[in-house]
């Protein structure tokens, strides 16, 4: 190891605490959807007097970004939910590459608190691992790009091309604060977002669709059950209907890439809502469904296929061929992604990741979606993720392990190093 690596290690190790601190104070943020405000602007007032960032707070336009390939549509508006960059420009003029450090603040619910054996909100140490909804999807990752950088301003280092320090919001709904930050103008040479894969780099994913599905009953007391039809029970035959399609789609020829996996394709009915009263049949019921597709299928196929699908289903029944299912789309219109393995950012983050761990770094496909596609298939910039281990991942008693946090973040402040010419000035 040289003398410059070395020191960035033990850097790390004299700044661990701060950053376990760090990463305690934005897990206690409780960022779920439209609640990511607070968070960013913490993130924003960090990286400007923290980290001496020339720092931009961006509003997502709707009517801008809805003109792009990667839009997702929205039924909401992004008044107070900015998304962050923070520039960290080079020493000079640029000699190396330019880098994007990409994080979402945004999680998905904590769901039910009696499933947590720690508060779900109270980013709590036991071990050598930090609970908490978010913590690891992906909080650990934010800790990890900004202590990296950190490592570095603190042993008087500086890049010789730009980096981008970017906190975006609705990566697990969307994906439109990235798409923001690309029609704000931050492109780069490279990208790397610390998606918690393990200390693997990915090398593809699935794209993901998600539909809204309404059925109206004919309601009536159930007294006169006889003579009413219950929008519950004629959504359960739509539901059956896409447990179907989910067999359907993954008998499917597989992409080379998930040729491994038994089932890479996840039909998904998450939610539903229905009815008003226990004694009342009931006239109303809806379901949402995430749907995912291969890489190089268009998500709108992907849609008029499902959506055909139950109409068809819709069909066969009595009620239902008269009533007709209401279909909508919002969230994810994701298309899928599959990476080259001789990309650049692949040759450096390897060698890094070696330098750091002794191994060999492996490759991994995720049958989930994640924010690379924008770099990747929406614009030109090579990109993948790379981030800490962990668990419960979405579920409860998620947690991240804390040693491979340090790990990430040696990894990427090395990286940065070779990508960037990084040199003490
Ligand atoms: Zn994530």
């Amino acid at each position: 190891m040289t003398d410059l690596r070395m020191q960035i290690k033990e850097k790390i190790d004299e700044q661990w605490e701060e950053q376990l601190e760090f990463l305690q104070m934005i897990g206690r943020f409780k960022s779920t959807l439209g609640n990511e405000g607070a968070l960013q602007n913490y993130l924003a007032d960090y990286f400007q007097n923290e980290m001496q960032l020339s720092t931009e707070k961006i509003i997502p336009d709707i009517k801008e970004m809805s003109k792009h390939q990667g839009f997702s549509p929205v039924e909401w508006g992004y008044e107070g939910r900015p998304v962050v960059v923070g520039t960290w420009s080079s020493a000079g003029k640029k000699k190396g590459k330019s880098l994007i450090l990409q994080s979402h603040v945004d999680v998905v619910p904590e769901g039910p608190h009696e499933d947590w054996r720690y508060d779900p909100w109270g980013a709590t140490i036991d071990g050598n691992r930090m609970y908490g909804r978010g913590i690891q999807d992906m909080k650990s990752g934010m800790a990890a790009m900004v202590f990296a950088v950190r490592a570095l301003q603190s042993l008087g280092i500086r890049p010789q091309a730009d980096v981008y320090l970017e906190s975006v919001l609705e990566e697990e709904i969307t994906g439109n604060g990235a798409l923001a930050t690309l029609l704000a103008g931050y492109k780069a040479d490279g990208a790397l977002i610390p998606e918690p894969l393990g200390q693997q780099a990915l090398i593809g994913q699935v794209g993901v669709i998600w539909m809204r599905v309404r059925v109206k009953g004919a309601a009536a007391h159930v007294e006169r059950a006889s003579a009413a039809v219950s929008a519950i029970e004629k959504a359960y035959v739509l539901i059956q209907a896409i447990q179907e399609y989910r067999t359907y789609t993954n008998e499917r020829p597989k992409h080379s890439y998930f040729k491994d996996h038994p089932h890479p394709l996840n039909v998904n009915v998450g939610k539903i809502y229905g009815g008003d009263w226990a004694s009342s049949v009931a006239a109303d019921c809806t379901f949402e469904v995430r749907v995912g597709l291969y890489p190089g299928e268009d998500p709108q196929a992907i849609k008029d296929e499902v959506s055909q699908w139950l109409v068809d289903a819709a069909a066969k029944d009595e009620w239902l061929k008269e009533e007709p299912p209401e279909i909508t789309y919002y969230g994810f219109h994701a298309d899928g992604v599959a990476l080259e393995k001789d990309l650049d950012v692949f040759k450096t983050l390897g060698k890094v990741h070696k330098q750091v761990t002794g191994e060999e770094m492996q490759f991994s496909a995720t049958t989930a979606t994640t924010d690379v596609r924008f770099y990747s298939v929406y614009d030109d910039i090579p990109a993948t993720c790379y981030g800490a281990d962990g668990g419960n991942m979405h579920g409860p008693n998620e947690w991240v392990d804390l040693p491979s946090v340090k790990r990430v973040t040696e990894t990427y402040a090395n990286f940065i190093l070779d990508w960037c010419q990084a040199e003490k000035i």
